[in-house]
């Protein structure tokens, strides 16, 4: 039998607000444990929830960029389950009647568009954090920080409609750029500010009913939701292939071993005890408000990229790079506006100007070659005022100085001689002083040639213009063959 694995993946993000969900406490990560709480997000008894206006202006931004469909009303429901990370002993999040549904994240695979579709997107609260002894010592007791207790987070839920997991990577790297363009998450995995939890099943091939899944989580990378769906689905085809049931169940991946190792059976929604929060209100979003966001939604991945595309006559592939994120799309932007050619461009900030972010490990914002800088300087190479072979040198010099590339040229005397009248001179110079060569090469030792350019490049230091010294040392050498 062969079969064909169906994936779903439900992805939390946390949304760049500054203060919770839920009261004014604040979300910056990486404080003193405990130092960001109050009495509404530490669970004491008489405290009332207010909604963040901000979280729903996030959520509002996303479900318009994924084409979503948003509820005229939304309800906030608390979901009822015991655990220490937890005070109130309950998590407000959305269940029958969420924020928005429908729509879609669109992925390229090979070449083509590809529709991942939403079953929902829905706002909740995010719970504590524990730290058990393993991870400091402290005589066996595990530690709770509830500074992360109501932080805002939105889940984003797919159909069970992802065939592989190199294209639930695909989605979660296209799911992110989305959030982190639309500036309401910063997306950093190690942060915890983007968790995915993964569902699979496998059927056979070509069927359309759906296996039994399992869930896995503790996720903590993008190539983690990669591996562990590989390893799932394995174990799967083993089992049914050995004539077992699958269960469903919820697993742990451990990445250190590379294996899923199961939690638990799996809980039923009912389990929860779903019930709307009394403490809140149904959220209503009117169209007007909807309408406002609209306008500020920026050029999206998607856009931008098929505009370079057209606009700079980019490849697919410089395309996508330039537009992974919005700074070096601006950057790339920036520096055409100073020269011409746009793919020797996008090619040289993919090549040079990327090796040297990955080497420092800054972002394009960090880099201290402005835009404008190297515009200038690939600009003085279209010009040929700059050898290719310089251009490199002096672009290493604007990395470590920040200085413009003319004052480097200047200070080097890296410019090159384009001068035809000077290169004309120095050539005759050159033939006067080597009349044997001279005339073996009339007499057919055209290798002499290339000698005659390796003393012309001496003479000026390298900085002759190899394409007029070619030139013009052919036309004076046939002239001297006619005489
Ligand atoms: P749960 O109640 O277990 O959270 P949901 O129906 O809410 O399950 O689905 C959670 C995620 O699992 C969704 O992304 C959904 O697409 C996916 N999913 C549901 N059923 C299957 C299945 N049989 N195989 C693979 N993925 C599935
Ligand atoms: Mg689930
Ligand atoms: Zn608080």
């Amino acid at each position: 039998m062969e079969f064909e694995p169906v994936i779903g993946l439900e992805v939390h993000a946390q949304l760049k607000t500054d203060s919770k969900i839920f009261c004014g406490c604040s979300t910056k990560f990486g404080s003193e444990p405990n130092s960001q709480t109050c009495p509404v997000c530490t669970g004491m008894p008489g405290v009332l929830p207010v909604l963040n206006k901000k979280v729903v202006e996030f959520a509002i931004k996303m479900a318009i960029s994924t084409d979503s469909k948003i509820a005229d009303k939304s309800i906030l429901a608390r979901k009822n389950y015991f655990y220490p990370d937890l005070p109130k002993a309950y998590q407000i999040s959305q269940y029958e009647e969420p924020f928005c549904s429908g729509g879609y994240v669109e992925i390229q695979l090979d070449g083509t568009w590809k529709k991942i579709f939403l079953t929902r997107i829905h706002i909740e609260e995010d719970a504590g954090k524990l730290l058990h002894p393993e991870t400091y010592d402290m005589h066996g007791k595990s530690k709770v920080d509830f500074n992360r207790c109501g932080v805002p987070l939105i889940e984003i839920v797919t159909e069970p409609v992802i065939s592989s997991p190199d294209v639930a990577y695909l989605y979660l790297t296209k799911l992110k750029q989305l959030l982190v363009y639309l500036e309401i998450c910063n997306g950093n995995m190690e942060e915890g500010s983007l968790r995915c939890d993964a569902n699979v099943s496998v059927r056979e091939k070509g069927s359309d009913k759906l296996g039994i899944k399992s869930e896995i989580k503790n996720l903590n990378s993008f190539k983690g939701v990669e591996k562990a769906l590989e390893f799932e689905i394995e174990r799967q085809k083993k089992l049914i292939t050995s004539g077992e049931k699958i269960i469903q169940e919820t697993l742990l991946w451990d990445a250190n071993k590379n294996i899923a190792i199961p939690m638990r059976s799996k809980e039923e929604a009912h389990d929860y005890r779903y019930f709307p929060d009394p403490d809140l209100v149904p959220l209503w979003v009117d169209n007007e408000w909807i309408n406002s966001i609209k306008s500020e939604i920026p050029e999206l991945p998607k856009n931008k990229k098929l505009r370079f595309i057209e606009q700079y006559n980019l490849s697919d592939y410089n395309a996508e790079i330039l537009t992974a994120t919005k700074e070096l799309g601006n950057y790339f932007e920036e520096t055409v506006k100073h020269c011409e050619d746009y793919k020797k461009a996008s090619n040289w900030i993919i090549t040079e100007v990327l090796k040297i972010l990955n080497e420092k490990k800054i972002e394009i914002n960090d880099f201290n070659v402005k835009p404008e800088n190297l515009g200038s300087m690939l600009k003085s190479v279209e010009e040929g005022t700059v050898s290719s072979k310089m251009a490199k040198e002096i672009f290493e010099e604007m990395t470590l100085s920040g200085k413009p590339a003319d004052a480097i040229i200047k200070e080097k005397g890296l410019v090159q001689i384009i001068d035809t009248e000077e290169i004309s001179k120095t050539i005759d110079d050159i033939l006067e002083k080597n009349q044997n060569e001279v005339s073996l090469y009339i007499n057919g030792k055209e290798k002499l040639f290339g000698f005659f350019v390796g003393q012309i490049m001496k003479a000026t230091k390298g900085k002759a213009n190899p394409k007029i010294v070619n030139e013009e040392l052919r036309k004076k050498l046939n002239i001297l063959k006619k005489k």
